[in-house]
C-alpha cells in the first residue's frame, strides 16, 4: 500500500490527466476509447513470450486473443493467414525493426532505400541492423520522387524498400505500386517492401479509393500502430510479414518449450487484448464511418482556414493538416509540434468541429498578429 504522500501524488497526476485528456491537436492519438471492461486483467501477470501460434508452458497468456486480432489485421490489408504471419507489438518502431530484419536476413547485401520525410526511428533502424542506405528527395507534398529512386537505385544489389505510408509530418504517402514499376525499370531483379504504415494503415484499409497498403498491392511486410488511429490507451502496433520469409529469424526457447519470432523476448500479454478489443467493439462499418469522420474534420479545417487566407492543405485520404508556423507561443500553448515552416493539426476522433472552430479561431488572430501575408503564402498550396 502506497503512503499518504504518494497516494496524493498519484491523485494530482491524475488531476492531470483528465485535464490535458484532450490536449492533443498535433499527435495522432484518440481519446474515444473505454476499455473498463479489460480492467481485471491488470490483476495477473500476463506474458506473451514468443510466438503466440506455438505451445507455450507459461498459460498466463493472451496467444488466442492475440491471434484473432492479428487474423483480423492481415485480412484488412488483403492478406491470408495461412501466408501472412503477424505479432501485436511494443509500437510502430518495433514493427518496423521486425520487417527490416526480416528483409536483412533475406537479402545481406541489400541496400535500404527510404524517404527523407521517413520517421526517425527508420534511421534509428537501420543502424541497429547495420544496413546500407540511401535517402531519396522527397517533393512538395513530403512523397518520394520516384525519378530520384531510379537515380540513386543500385541494380547490382537486392533493393529494400522502406516505404513511408502516412509520413509524421505530412501525412504523405509514398506509391508502391510506382516505386515497383520504377524498380523494374531500372533492372532492379530483387527486391523488398517493407511498409511503414504506422499512421495511415488505421485510414487506408476503411476509405473507398486508396492509395497502395495492401499485401496485393506488393507489400513484403508492414506495421500499423494500434495507439495512433484506433485508440490504444498505450503503445502498441501490429506488425505483418509473409510467412515464407521467417525461417530465418526463428529460434528455439527452451525454457518454455516454445519458440520466437518476434524481436522482444518478453512481450506484454495486455496490448493483444486491446487489439483484440479493438476489433470486437468496433465493425468494419463502424471503423469506416469514424475514419470518415476523421477525414471530414480535416478537410473542414483546410476549408475554414483556406477560405481566411491562410494556405493550409492536407494530402489525399490524410487526417494531417500542414499549415504555416504561427508564433512560439501558439505552439507553446496547443503543444504543437512544428516542422520547418510549418505546423500540423491532426483531426483525431474526439475531436469535433466546435472544438476546431476556437482552434482555428485563434491561429488565425495569431497569423494577424505576427505574420505578414508574405509569410501566409510561402507555405506550399494544394491547388
Ligand atoms: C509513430 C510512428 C512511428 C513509430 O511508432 P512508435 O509506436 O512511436 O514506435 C513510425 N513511423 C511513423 C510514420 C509514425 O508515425
Amino acid at each position: 500500500m502506497l503512503n499518504y504522500a504518494d497516494k496524493n501524488r498519484l491523485a494530482i497526476f491524475k488531476n492531470l490527466c483528465e485535464t490535458n485528456k484532450y490536449f492533443n491537436v498535433g499527435y495522432p492519438e484518440d481519446f474515444d476509447f473505454d476499455y473498463s471492461e479489460l480492467k481485471d486483467f491488470l490483476d495477473y501477470s500476463l506474458n506473451n513470450c514468443g510466438d503466440h501460434e506455438a505451445y507455450c508452458n507459461y498459460v498466463l497468456n493472451t496467444f488466442q486473443f492475440e491471434k484473432e486480432a492479428v487474423d483480423w489485421f492481415i485480412r484488412a490489408f488483403k492478406g491470408e493467414p495461412k501466408d501472412i504471419y503477424g505479432y501485436v507489438t511494443h509500437g510502430g518502431t518495433e514493427g518496423n525493426l521486425w520487417g527490416m530484419w526480416i528483409a536483412r536476413e533475406k537479402y545481406p547485401e541489400g541496400i535500404v532505400y527510404l524517404s527523407k520525410d521517413s520517421h526517425y526511428s527508420a534511421a534509428k533502424n537501420i543502424r541497429m541492423l547495420g544496413m546500407d542506405s540511401k535517402a531519396i528527395d522527397i517533393d512538395q507534398y513530403g512523397v518520394m520522387v520516384y525519378s530520384d529512386l531510379a537515380k540513386k537505385v543500385d541494380t547490382s544489389k537486392p533493393a529494400i524498400i522502406f516505404a513511408t505510408i502516412g509520413s509524421t509530418a505530412r501525412g504523405a504517402v509514398d506509391d508502391v505500386s510506382e516505386v515497383i514499376s520504377t524498380l523494374k525499370k531500372a533492372g532492379v531483379k530483387e527486391y523488398y517492401i517493407h511498409g511503414d504504415q504506422a499512421l495511415s494503415g488505421a485510414i487506408l484499409p476503411f476509405v473507398d479509393d486508396p492509395q497502395p497498403y495492401s499485401f496485393e498491392d506488393g507489400f513484403d511486410s508492414l506495421t500499423v500502430c494500434l495507439t495512433k488511429g484506433f485508440g490504444s490507451p498505450m503503445p502498441a502496433a501490429v506488425a505483418l510479414a509473409k510467412r515464407k520469409n521467417l525461417e530465418n529469424i526463428s529460434c528455439e526457447i527452451d525454457y518454455i518449450k516454445s519458440h520466437d519470432l518476434t524481436v522482444a523476448g518478453s512481450r506484454n500479454g495486455f496490448t493483444p487484448l486491446i487489439a483484440w478489443y479493438i476489433i470486437k467493439a468496433m465493425s468494419m462499418e463502424c471503423m469506416r464511418e469514424r475514419v470518415k469522420y476523421k477525414l471530414d474534420l480535416a478537410q473542414y479545417v483546410v476549408d475554414e482556414l483556406n477560405k481566411n487566407g491562410v494556405k493550409a492543405w492536407r494530402s489525399k485520404n490524410s487526417i494531417t493538416v500542414v499549415a504555416p508556423r504561427p508564433s512560439e507561443a501558439f505552439i507553446h500553448k496547443h503543444k504543437l509540434a512544428p516542422f520547418d515552416d510549418s505546423i500540423h493539426i491532426i483531426t483525431t476522433a474526439h475531436n469535433t468541429m466546435s472544438s476546431l472552430d476556437l482552434l482555428i479561431y485563434e491561429l488565425l488572430v495569431d497569423y494577424d498578429i505576427t505574420l505578414n501575408s508574405e509569410l501566409r503564402r510561402s507555405v506550399v498550396s494544394k491547388e
